[in-house]
C-alpha cells in the first residue's frame, strides 16, 4: 500500500455526542465488521465503558475503503473523552493527520469539544467539522452551525451533517475524510514509531500501539525505546481490524501494534519513540513525550483487614495495564493496612475503584482525595507529597505549591450571574468571556468563560455546583496549567486532647476554619457519649481553629435517693465529677470506625 493511500484520523467530541456510534457506522460501511457481528459501540471494550457510555481505553481500527476506483486504508483512533487522560489524547492526536470534530445537534459546542479541539490544533491536524444526531426532533442545526463557524472560522458549507444512528451522511463523511485529510508525510528512512498506547497481554507480554513515522518495523527486529533507554525484540507486528491481525511488517504512515518482548508496561510508555539500536544515536526522538504524573492521591483500604495482601496483588495487576497508576503501602491507625494511590484525576480514581470492586470483588474504603502538593525544603529539590504526615516541619519549609488548571466553562449567557460568584468562591481567577453564537429568539446566547483555578477547588463538589448554578446546562473542561504557591497548612484533629494521626489533612490556610468546623461537627455526630465530656478540636500548629464537645452521658447518680439530704447529694455529685476527670485525663475515647469514615469520606 502506498503511503499516499493512507488516512489516519480520530474523532473528537464532548461526551455523549456520538463518537462511538459513528465509529460503529464506519466499521459497517467499510465492511470491516460483518453486520451480524455488530454490537453497539464495538470499540468500547471494557464493561465499565459500555455501562457508563464513556471511552476509557483507545481502540484503534484499520478499515479498507474504496473511492473512485482507488483503495484506501483508513486508520481510526478512538480517543478517551476525559480531561484526566489529556496526555494520552494528545499522543493519539500526534499519531494522526486529521480529526473529525463531532458536535451534537441538540447540545451544541460543549466544554470538552473545546478542550479536544485545542489539543488537535496544537498538533496542526486537519479538522473536519461535523454536526451529528441531525435525526433528533430537537436538533438545532443552524445554531450549532453558527457556533462551529465562530469557533473555527470555517465556511458554513464545510460543515457536514450526519446521523450516526440512521447512517445519514456517513458515506459523504468517509469521502471527505479521504479528500481533506492529508496522507502521511515521510521524512527519512530511519525507524521512528510513536507509542500512543501500551498494554499487557497475558500471552504476548507488553504490546505497543504505534504510528510508524518513518522507517519499517519487522518481526525479529531489535528495537530501542528512546526515553525509557531500554531495548526489546519484536516478536509480532500487525493491525487492528479491530481484533489483532498479524502482518509481516509495518511501514511509514501505518498504525498497528508491536509485540515488544517487554514484561512491564512501565518501560513501554505512551509518547516514547521506538527506533532501531543502530539508529538510536542518530535520530531525535519524537516531540511531546512526558511522564504521566499523579495529580490526585487517596487511600484505598479493604473493608476486611485480612484482605490487604489480595488488594495489593489486585492493584499490581491493574498497574500492568496502567503505567500512570501509582501506589505504596499505607498504614492507618483507623483503617488498618491499605494503599496510598496516585491517579491522573477523579475519573481515573473512579475507574480503578470500580474495577477493584467488579473484577476482584473487593469491598473498599476510599478516603477523600487530595491534590498532589509540591514542597520545597531549604537546599533541596521540590518533591510531591502524598499525604499530610509528609508535610515537612514549617521551620524547614521553603514553599508549598499546588496544581492550577486552565478551565473553560461553556454555558448559556443567562447563567453567568450564578456561575461567576461560584468561581470566585473557588479561588478562580477570571480571564475572558467569548460569545459562541448570537442570541436566538429566546435571547439565549451561549458563552465560553475562561478561568484559572486551583485543581483542589475543582475536586471539591465544583462540578455539581456548576451544574446546579446553570440548571444542568454548563459544561466544564480543564487542563493542567502549572504549580503555584499555596498557603497550605496541616490541620490536626484532636479528640480528648489527643491528636488523631489518621484524621490530619492538608488545607489552604484560609479554608482551615471552615474545613475544621465541618470535621469537628461530623465527629460530634458520630462519637457516642462517654461518661465524661469529650472535647473535639481542629488545630493548626497548636492553635485551635474549631471545637465541639460531646456532652457526658448523664448518669443520674441521685436517682436512688429520695428526699432531702443536700450535703449527701453534693457529695455524690462531687464524686461523679472526680471520676469523669480521671477518665478524661486518660483520653481513652473510643472513636468508632463510622466516625473515621464520616470524616475521611466527607
Ligand atoms: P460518545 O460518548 O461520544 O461515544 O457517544 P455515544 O456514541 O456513546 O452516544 C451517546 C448517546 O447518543 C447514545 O445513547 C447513542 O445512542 C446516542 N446517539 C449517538 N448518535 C446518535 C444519532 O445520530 N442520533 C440519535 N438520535 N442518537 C444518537
Ligand atoms: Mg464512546
Amino acid at each position: 500500500m502506498e503511503t499516499g493511500n493512507i488516512r489516519n484520523f480520530c474523532i473528537i467530541a464532548h461526551i455523549d455526542h456520538g463518537k462511538s456510534t459513528l465509529s460503529d457506522r464506519f466499521l459497517e460501511y467499510t465492511s470491516t465488521v460483518e453486520k451480524r457481528k455488530m454490537k453497539d459501540q464495538l470499540l468500547d471494550t471494557m464493561d465499565l465503558e459500555r455501562e457508563r457510555g464513556i471511552t476509557i481505553k483507545l481502540t484503534p481500527v484499520r478499515m479498507d475503503y474504496e473511492l473512485a476506483g482507488l483503495n484506501y486504508i483508513l486508520n481510526l483512533i478512538d480517543t478517551p473523552g476525559h480531561v484526566d487522560f489529556n496526555y494520552e489524547v494528545s499522543r493519539s492526536l500526534a499519531a494522526v493527520e486529521g480529526a473529525v470534530l463531532l458536535v451534537d445537534a441538540s447540545q451544541g459546542v460543549q466544554a470538552q469539544t473545546l478542550g479536544n479541539l485545542y489539543l488537535a490544533l496544537e498538533q496542526n491536524l486537519a479538522i473536519i467539522p461535523v454536526i451529528n444526531k441531525i435525526d433528533l426532533p430537537n436538533a438545532q442545526v443552524d445554531r450549532v452551525r453558527e457556533e462551529i463557524v465562530s469557533l473555527l472560522g470555517c465556511k458554513p458549507e464545510e460543515i457536514l451533517l450526519v446521523s450516526g444512528k440512521t447512517g445519514q451522511g456517513v458515506s459523504d463523511l468517509l469521502r471527505v475524510i479521504v479528500e481533506r485529510i492529508p496522507p502521511p508525510r515521510v521524512a527519512d528512512a530511519s525507524l521512528r514509531a510513536l507509542i500512543f498506547d501500551s498494554k499487557y497481554d497475558d500471552y504476548r507480554g507488553v504490546v505497543a500501539d504505534v504510528r510508524v513515522m518513518s522507517g519499517e518495523i519487522r518481526v525479529g527486529d531489535k528495537i530501542r525505546f528512546m526515553a525509557a533507554r531500554t531495548t526489546g525484540e519484536v516478536t509480532e507486528v500487525g493491525y487492528f481490524k479491530p481484533q489483532m491481525v498479524r502482518a509481516e511488517k509495518l511501514v511509514p504512515g501505518e498504525i498497528g501494534y508491536v509485540v515488544t518482548g517487554l514484561k512491564d508496561v512501565r518501560v513501554c510508555r505512551v509518547g516514547d519513540t521506538i527506533t532501531h539500536p543502530t539508529t538510536a544515536e542518530s535520530v531525535t526522538s519524537l516531540p511531546g513525550y512526558a511522564e504521566a504524573k499523579p495529580m490526585v492521591f487517596a487511600g484505598i483500604f479493604p473493608k476486611e483487614g485480612s484482605e490487604f495482601t489480595k488488594l495489593r496483588e489486585a492493584v499490581e495487576k491493574l498497574r500492568l495495564n496502567d503505567a500512570a497508576l501509582f501506589f505504596e503501602p499505607e498504614q492507618s491507625s483507623a483503617l488498618g493496612f491499605g494503599l496510598r494511590c496516585g491517579f491522573l484525576g477523579l475519573l481515573h480514581l473512579e475507574i480503578i475503584k470500580e474495577r477493584l470492586r467488579r473484577e476482584f470483588g473487593f469491598e473498599l474504603v476510599v478516603t477523600t482525595p487530595s491534590v498532589a502538593y509540591r514542597v520545597t525544603e531549604h537546599r533541596s529539590a521540590p518533591r510531591i507529597i502524598k499525604s499530610a504526615p509528609e508535610l515537612p516541619d514549617p521551620t524547614k519549609l521553603e514553599k508549598v505549591e499546588e496544581p492550577w488548571v486552565r478551565a473553560d466553562i461553556v454555558s448559556p449567557a443567562s447563567c453567568i450571574g450564578n456561575i461567576m460568584p461560584l468561581l470566585q468562591e473557588k479561588r478562580g481567577i477570571y480571564q475572558t468571556t467569548d460569545y459562541l453564537a448570537s442570541a436566538n429568539a429566546q435571547g439565549e446566547g451561549r458563552v465560553i468563560l475562561r478561568y484559572e483555578m486551583p485543581l483542589a477547588a475543582v475536586l471539591t463538589d465544583f462540578y455539581d455546583k456548576l451544574k446546579s448554578a446553570s440548571s444542568g446546562y454548563a459544561s466544564l473542561s480543564y487542563e493542567f496549567l502549572e504549580y503555584r504557591a499555596a498557603d497550605v497548612v496541616r490541620l490536626d484533629i484532636l479528640v480528648a486532647e489527643e491528636p488523631v494521626e489518621a484524621l490530619a489533612t492538608l488545607v489552604i490556610r484560609d479554608e482551615a476554619y471552615y474545613v475544621g468546623r465541618k470535621i469537628v461537627e461530623t465527629l460530634k455526630e458520630n462519637i457516642p457519649k462517654h461518661m465524661f465530656e469529650v472535647k473535639i478540636q481542629a488545630a493548626i500548629g497548636g492553635k485551635i481553629v474549631a471545637a465541639e464537645r460531646v456532652p457526658a452521658m448523664r448518669k443520674d447518680v441521685l436517682a436512688k435517693m429520695s428526699g432531702g439530704d443536700v450535703t449527701r447529694k453534693m457529695k455524690l455529685l462531687q464524686k461523679q465529677k472526680k471520676g469523669k476527670k480521671a477518665m478524661m485525663a486518660k483520653g481513652s475515647v473510643d472513636i468508632p470506625t463510622d466516625a473515621y469514615l464520616a470524616v475521611l469520606k466527607r
